[in-house]
């Protein structure tokens, strides 16, 4: 195993007014290069913490973690970060917000906009690059968060919750198009999510947490062949099995 990110006894615990709140407790996971890992637990269970840890926004925190075998002590900008909302920039276009990262980095304006290009088509966004957020559907401008992080080609991309305030219909559309990119693009992918199918759907493995403080209960590898079809997921041999399995020890942590 060829792990891309190495967490070792991570802990942490925030501090505030007074009060001390355990968020994690002696989470040990490897992230293996390339590999498509979701973590799943108990809401509060400290799943966003971990992801924030990863990206190296939530210092300090006891324990080891490593990147590409060395130590992560401050904003790590090899990683993209996809957060709950899309925090597209309201005042910028889709286009614009697609290229906001490359044109910090000083590309010039025609390679941008070539390379933004690229992806709104892949993303199915063509005809709306002038399209400001607030004219754009959740779903346009989830796909618009997702290509804003591609494009500037990170190693990792961290997912929490992207797809949760979607309609089902457009969750697995998503779902797809993610699971194209991701085969296409070689990407590590560390993603966050409540629903187990979803979990079960896109991952080779699946990480369940306990309750708060959170830490590894199991890791469940997901024998489900690929290409898959996230649409007809429930009819694949062996869905059925795993989703009860995982969801017999997910059970038990919810209060
Ligand atoms: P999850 O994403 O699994 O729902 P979080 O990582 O958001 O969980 O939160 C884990 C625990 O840490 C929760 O009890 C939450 O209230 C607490 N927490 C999260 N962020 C902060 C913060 N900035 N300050 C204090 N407590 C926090
Ligand atoms: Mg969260």
């Amino acid at each position: 195993m060829d792990p891309i990110i190495d967490l070792t006894h991570i802990t942490k615990t925030y501090r505030s007014k007074g009060k001390s709140v355990l968020a994690l407790k002696d989470v040990t996971l490897p992230v293996e290069k390339g590999s498509f890992t979701t973590i799943v637990g108990p809401s509060g269970c400290g799943k966003s913490t971990l992801l924030k840890i990863i990206a190296g926004i939530s210092l300090p925190y006891q324990g080891r973690l490593n990147y590409k075998g060395r130590e992560v002590a401050s904003i790590n900008t090899d990683v993209g970060f996809v957060t709950q909302d899309s925090n597209l920039f309201p005042w910028l276009t889709l286009s614009e917000n697609v290229e906001l990262a490359l044109k910090i980095r000083g590309v010039s304006k025609e390679q941008r906009a070539q390379a933004a290009q690229k992806l709104i088509d892949t993303m199915q966004l063509t005809g709306f690059e002038t399209h400001y957020p607030f004219e754009l559907s959740g779903g346009m401008q989830k796909r618009c968060s997702i290509i804003r992080t591609l494009i500037y080609d990170p190693d990792i991309i961290l997912m929490d919750e992207p797809f949760g305030p979607l309609d089902a219909q457009t969750r697995l559309v998503l779902q797809d198009e993610l699971l194209r990119i991701w085969d296409t693009n070689k990407k590590t992918i560390l993603f966050v999510t409540h629903d187990l199918t979803e979990a079960i759907a896109l991952s080779d493995k699946v990480v369940l947490f306990t309750g708060r403080p959170g830490t590894v209960k199991r890791i469940f590898d997901v024998p489900l062949p690929r290409p898959r079809n996230v649409f007809e997921i429930h009819n694949e041999k062996g869905f059925t099995d795993l989703y009860h399995e995982i969801w017999s020890h997910f059970k038990t942590e919810i209060k």
